[in-house]
C-alpha cells in the first residue's frame, strides 16, 4: 500500500470544511453514480484513491469521488438522490449510524425514481464499481 495514499477521514474533513455535501467514504461503493448525476460532474468530481473500506470491510486503496473544484457546486442535490448507500448527504446531516443508513438505503432502492436500480446497474456504473474497487474491469 502506498504511504503517500491519503485516509479517507481526511478527504472527508475537507469536503467538511469547503464543500455544502460530505461523504462518508465507508458507505460509498464508488460506482460514480454522483458524478454522472451532477449537472457539472466533471468540472466538480475527480476520483482519487484513498484508504478505505467497502461497507465497512477490509480496508484498502481504492478510487473514491472527492469536489476537486468545490467552489462550482450549487447545492442541488441531484448527486446526493442519486447516491445509492446514502455516503453521499448534505453536510449538515452526516451519517450517524452507518449500517441503518446503508440498509435504508438499499431497501429504498427499487422505489426511487430515476436513480432506482436500473440506473445503478448501468453498464457504465458497474464498470466503475469493479474498476474502483481493484477488481477486473
Ligand atoms: S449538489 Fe448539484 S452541483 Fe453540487 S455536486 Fe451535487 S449534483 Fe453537482
Amino acid at each position: 500500500m502506498s504511504e503517500s495514499v491519503r485516509d479517507w477521514r481526511e478527504y472527508y474533513r475537507e469536503m467538511e470544511s469547503s464543500a455544502p455535501l460530505v461523504i462518508y467514504y465507508p458507505l460509498c461503493g464508488g460506482g460514480e453514480e454522483c458524478i454522472t448525476a451532477c449537472p457539472y460532474g466533471e468540472k466538480i468530481w475527480e476520483v482519487k484513491p484513498m484508504k478505505v473500506s467497502l461497507f465497512g470491510v477490509k480496508e484498502k486503496v481504492r478510487l473514491r469521488p472527492v469536489m476537486a473544484n468545490p467552489e462550482l457546486c450549487r447545492n442541488c442535490q441531484l448527486c446526493v438522490e442519486a447516491c445509492p448507500t446514502g455516503a453521499l448527504r448534505p453536510g449538515d446531516t452526516p451519517v450517524r449510524h452507518p449500517v441503518l443508513t446503508l440498509v435504508y438505503n438499499t431497501l429504498r432502492l427499487p422505489f426511487k425514481g430515476k436513480y432506482n436500480l436500473k440506473f445503478v446497474f448501468r453498464k457504465e456504473h458497474v464498470e466503475r464499481f469493479r474498476k474502483n474497487n481493484g477488481l477486473e474491469v
